[in-house]
């Protein structure tokens, strides 16, 4: 395309709260064959909320929900909010709301499994199942019942390990996107293939994807795992998309031929992106590869 194409395009993006960065994504959007999609946050609303929940150990829920929440209080993550918002509801043994971010020390984050941390001298540990057998915590049959349960219903089991002992489990759940569905049959009527990326688990990630008619899920999928699969797809000769919005996403982004942040997501996200969706409407996506289609074919 010519420099004024692009410019023109550019700009009529903008104005649809498309943000486009340098001519590179727009001169290739209009080739490509499969867009991934993260799920939280991008897929799903990414409001998950704790709608279960069950004490396995010795300690109250309350007491879990509150050194869960301690831990979670550094991270940014969606289910990190939900977690502390679960705790806020109830009472406090450890003090109050406020004073839990005190208390926590030796905070870390395991990208796409969950957040440690020692809060009022208990070694806290929350997040998925993975992370919990990471850690070589044991998971009791009870404990994986839940679990199992849990992640039937298309939502996020959330696990909390005291001192290497699994003393609650959480059930999330996230509302997937209005149009997201339509997004999903509008690019295959593009002839466009839509894939799921997520560090969430197989069978919540399977429900999810049915839900929206996604073509091919990759579940348990880390941070560098995402940016693995979008290479893979290039290595058939297939120009790729990513759209997400999270720091776990940018590795990803940064690898597609045209990376999409989703406008609400985190910073790191929209930096490693070439196109920003504004609005954080997943029918952007599809205006970012029209306005291509459509800027390509002029000049020919
Ligand atoms: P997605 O790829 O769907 O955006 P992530 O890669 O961020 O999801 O996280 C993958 C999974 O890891 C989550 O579904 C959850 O089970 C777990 N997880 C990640 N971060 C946290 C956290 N802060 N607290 C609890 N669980 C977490
Ligand atoms: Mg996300």
């Amino acid at each position: 395309a010519t420099p004024t194409a692009v410019m023109v395009a550019t700009g009529k993006g903008a104005s649809q709260g498309v943000l486009i960065k340098g001519g590179s994504a727009l001169e290739k959007a209009h080739k490509v064959k499969a867009v991934v999609f993260d799920k939280t946050g991008t897929l799903t609303v990414g409001k998950p909320e704790v709608i279960h929940s069950r004490p396995f150990s010795s300690f109250s829920l309350q007491e879990v929900c509150d050194l869960a929440a301690a831990a979670e209080a550094y991270s940014e993550h969606p289910i990190s909010k939900a977690m502390v918002e679960y705790a806020n509801k109830l009472h406090s043994k450890y003090g109050s709301t406020k004073d839990r971010t005190m208390d926590a020390k030796d905070f870390e984050v395991h990208p796409g499994a969950g957040v440690g941390a020692v809060v009022c001298g208990e070694v806290v540990l929350v997040g998925n199942k993975r992370l919990m057998l990471a850690s070589n915590i044991p998971i009791s049959l009870e404990v994986e019942n839940y679990v199992v349960e849990t992640e039937k219903l298309a939502r996020t089991c959330v696990l909390v390990a005291l001192n290497g002992e699994i003393s609650g489990a959480f059930s999330v759940s996230d509302p997937v996107k209005p149009e997201a569905g339509q997004v999903v049959s509008f690019l295959r009527s593009m002839g466009i293939t839509s894939i799921m990326v997520t560090g969430d688990n197989q069978a919540t990630a399977t429900a999810i994807s049915r839900e929206v008619g996604i073509d091919a899920v990759f579940a348990e999928t880390n941070p560098a795992g995402k940016a693995e699969i979008i290479k893979d797809l290039q290595g058939r000769g297939w120009t790729v998309a990513m759209v997400g919005d999270g720091i776990n996403d940018s590795l990803a982004l940064a690898a597609a031929d045209v990376g999409m942040a989703i406008g609400a997501g985190t910073n790191v996200a929209i930096e490693a992106a070439d196109v920003v969706l504004m609005k954080s409407n997943l029918e952007d996506v599809v205006t970012a590869i029209d306005l291509s289609r459509k800027t390509l074919s002029r000049i020919r």
